[in-house]
């Protein structure tokens, strides 16, 4: 018994010092055996032997050659090999579906857009997931490999049994879509809700790394957010946390949520009820502008086609955002308030209007801050449109540089040859 235990206890030290290194590998890009050595306090041998193991083992670090030396042996240079190497992440999203074949540094090397169309149903939506991802694994060499895929869907997602509990913008319930794909695709699939991977893409890979206390707000077809508390990411009791579209910011409104209640943010701010407003104007005429940027076709008026005619100067279109981003920065203001966060971050379709979105939320959020928040920077996501796509990415990512996924195929490989 005590040969098993103190074997299995080198076997996890092994591992726990090649995950040290690999994270080392990955920060730095680059990086010689001895200062790997130095940064470490592994001895110089164990270093050599666990780097060789990431290099020809496990293909997540290459030698480049021997950089200068300082009278003793040249130093060894291991880099991080990013090429070659590759995670797909897709944002399954309402309007439209977002695949991306990335390298391990997040690099884009090819993206497909499709749109969703949900009113085509469940099968049909699966199909365009399969169809996406298959075309980017044809797009890498034939002598790389993809890890993983991560997926971000709109939805109550559970963590520990991967079932999307419940999806109100696709009417899902009781969903294991890792089943779904799992079996098409022979690649590991893991997923979470897209707001949730936005916060976590900003957390790892962002442009303000080391951010403690941050949200990023989603407003798209939907509302949600994705919390960042004290460096990690907010996942709830039963990892449903941050379901900000159903705060009430109007007890009054008779307009009811997909939910069922009355008043919620999602209700009132959301993509969805900013084109319905548009629809509304155009049935009653009120929109010269509207009409023509629509072509009078009612179904062609979306979110962002609203919030052009708004730029035109079309006073009804400015009016819906006008209204709109009062309860969003009512909503904005609950969360700065409850967290005191370094930045809110707003992502989603919504954002990406820019300057007119931005400085209708500056006009209009400070009489809901305290003033030990007032100072609060509500700034763009990092990454824009592909806010969720990177965050699914960041998903399989972590996986990796944790080795998770290296040492379930060695699980995979003992199985399958005993
Ligand atoms: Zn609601």
């Amino acid at each position: 018994m005590k040969n098993e235990f103190s074997k299995m206890d080198a076997g996890s030290l092994h591992l726990a010092n090649k995950r040290v290194l690999l994270k080392l590998i990955s920060q730095r890009g680059q990086i010689s055996r001895s200062e790997l050595s130095q940064a470490t306090k592994l001895t110089p041998p164990s270093v050599t032997r666990i780097v060789d193991e990431l290099v020809y083992k496990d293909k997540l670090a290459e030698y480049i050659g021997t950089g200068s030396s300082n009278g003793g042996r040249p130093p060894m240079i291991v880099k991080y090999k990013n090429k070659n190497n590759y995670i797909i992440g897709v944002d399954l999203g309402a309007t439209y579906i977002r695949g991306g074949l990335v390298d391990l540094n997040a690099k884009f090397i090819s993206e497909i857009q499709i749109p969703t169309e949900i009113e085509k149903g469940f099968s049909n939506i699966i199909e365009k997931v399969i169809n996406i991802i298959q075309r980017l694994q044809s797009r890498k060499e034939d002598n790389s490999k993809i890890w993983g895929i991560g997926i971000g869907v709109a939805g109550l997602v559970d963590r520990k049994t991967g079932i999307i509990e419940e999806s109100p913008d696709f009417g899902w319930s009781n969903i294991n879509l890792r089943k779904e794909l799992e079996d098409k695709l022979d690649v590991p699939v893991f997923y979470d809700n897209s707001t949730r991977l936005m916060a976590l893409g900003e957390l790892k890979l962002g442009d303000k790394k080391n951010l403690k206390n941050f949200a990023v707000l989603n407003i798209g077809y939907g509302i949600a957010s994705g919390l960042v508390i004290e460096g990690k990411l907010v996942k709830g009791h039963t990892g449903f946390a941050g379901e900000f579209g159903h705060i009430s910011v109007d007890t009054e409104s008779s307009v009811r949520c997909k939910c069922g209640m009355y008043g919620c943010l999602e209700a009132l701010a959301s993509g969805h009820r900013i084109a319905s407003l548009g629809k509304l104007e155009l049935a009653n005429n009120n929109s010269e502008i509207l009409s023509e940027l629509c072509n009078g076709n009612p179904n062609l008026i979306s979110a962002e086609i609203v919030a052009k005619a708004a730029k035109m100067g079309d006073e009804s279109c400015l009016k819906i955002y006008n209204d709109v981003i009062e309860y969003l920065c009512k909503g904005i203001g609950i969360i700065a308030n409850l967290l005191n966060p370094e930045i809110v971050y707003l992502g989603g379709g919504i954002s990406l209007n820019g300057d007119f979105l931005f400085d209708l939320v500056q006009s209009k959020i400070s009489k809901y801050l305290l003033p030990a928040n007032a100072n609060t920077p509500i700034l763009p996501s990092t990454f824009g449109e592909h806010a969720t796509t990177i965050g699914a990415v960041s998903l399989v990512l972590e996986k990796i540089i944790n080795l998770e996924l290296s040492v379930k195929q060695d699980a995979e490989k003992i199985l399958t040859s005993n």
